[in-house]
């Protein structure tokens, strides 16, 4: 079997954010018992699957610094048990500022965990104020610091574009700010509110607004210019890095290679089924959530490759999709894509350089539109 992802989610944040619409919970009263769950479900899947090899791991939330160094000290050690991770490349942490202290970077970095992505947003106090992000600037920056006093070089930091006030000037301050910390990696990603958040109420009763879908374009596009000068180039449409330092875990996604994911809202990918787990923490935790599990069919899973594999700007191995869609008797579907790739390009938004096609950087901006034909 090919190495897997291996994904564990911390369902934990000292607070709320105003715009978040993932499975978390300020309630730390289930965290004991949520990792005890961690624990069994790590050690039953290795055993299941005959501890397999996991070439990389990745600590997600929620905040994954909330655990304790006991917590982390078991997590780490229970899949060291449960699976091989003699291949393991990369093992990274989320972390948010004002949860993290040298001690806990330090027994992190000792217990082998080698990257971390810390969630910075924006370096500007009003602005986080809005969303509700714990942490201020200098909170922020202290951070960074922080992990590389701890041994991390591996670092990585998210920045978020079309939060309600924030100008296009201020987006690419914050990416130079932030590229001259030294970090290796830098995630852009674009507010995107659930109609349930705080944030989203405030839009709708008109006390904010968010900037229009030109002034967002306007800002990718910067930062395409930008960030290269900074030494952060783009390989997918929301991220960027030095040469070499990709993400290795994320593009395990793009590249449809397989992963495992456990904890509330996880979600797994392992041959032709995908699962996810649910996001109702109480339920996980006690062992009674419903698992959306789906089996995908050929056309989807030959779809799937273009859909993630043009994120990425080396794009896609047409020769190679080509025997694989004839693997699976679908070459008049490959074909039918393939033609309308031909008229993408001619209209500047995909290139093709020998087998390989690429969204152009115009196509990147408006990927959506485009990557929904594989659906
Ligand atoms: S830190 Fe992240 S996961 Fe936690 S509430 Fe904020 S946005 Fe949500």
């Amino acid at each position: 079997m090919e190495p897997l992802g291996l994904y564990l989610h911390v369902p934990f944040c000292v607070d709320r954010c105003t715009y978040c619409s993932f499975a978390t919970t300020r309630d730390r009263s289930l965290q004991p018992d949520t990792v005890r769950r961690l624990l069994l479900e790590i050690i039953e899947w290795g055993t299941a699957l005959g501890r397999p090899t996991v070439d990389t791991l990745y600590l997600g939330g929620g905040t994954p610094s909330l655990l304790s160094p006991e917590e982390l000290a078991d997590l780490t050690g229970a899949v060291r048990e449960s699976f091989d991770v003699s291949p393991l490349v990369e093992a990274t942490f989320e972390a948010n500022p004002g949860t993290v202290d040298l001690a806990w970077l330090r027994q992190a970095r000792d217990l082998g965990w080698d990257r971390i992505s810390l969630g910075v947003q924006a370096l500007d106090d009003g602005l986080l104020a809005r969303l509700g992000r714990i942490h201020g600037t200098r909170q922020a920056l202290e951070s960074l610091e922080l992990a590389e006093g701890a041994g991390f070089h591996r670092r990585s930091a998210d920045l978020m574009v079309g939060i309600p006030g924030q100008s296009l000037s201020k987006v690419i301050e914050d990416a130079r700010t932030l590229a001259a910390t030294g970090i290796e990696h830098l995630s852009i990603y674009l507010l995107d509110l659930d109609k349930a958040c705080p944030l989203r109420a405030e839009i709708d009763a008109g006390r904010l607004a968010l900037p229009t879908e030109d002034e967002v374009a306007d800002v990718f596009e910067a930062l395409q210019v930008e960030l290269p000068l900074l030494g952060l180039a783009p390989y997918e449409i929301s991220n960027f890095a030095r040469s070499g330092a990709e993400s290795i875990h994320n593009t395990r996604y793009w590249k449809r290679r397989p992963y495992l994911g456990l904890g509330p809202s996880a979600a797994s990918q392992l041959g032709d089924f995908r699962w996810t787990e649910t996001g109702i923490i109480p339920a996980w935790t006690g062992g009674r959530g419903e698992v959306d599990f789906q089996e995908l069919q050929p056309v989807e899973i030959l779809g799937e490759i273009p859909l993630l594999g043009l994120r990425l700007h080396r794009g896609v191995d047409w020769e190679a999709f080509r025997r694989q869609a004839d693997t699976l008797d679908l070459r008049p579907v490959c074909d039918a894509w393939e033609t309308r790739l031909r008229v993408l390009e001619k209209e500047g938004l995909a290139a093709w350089e020998g087998d390989r096609v690429r969204l152009s950087a115009r196509g990147m901006l408006v990927s959506n539109g485009i990557l929904g034909m594989f659906i």
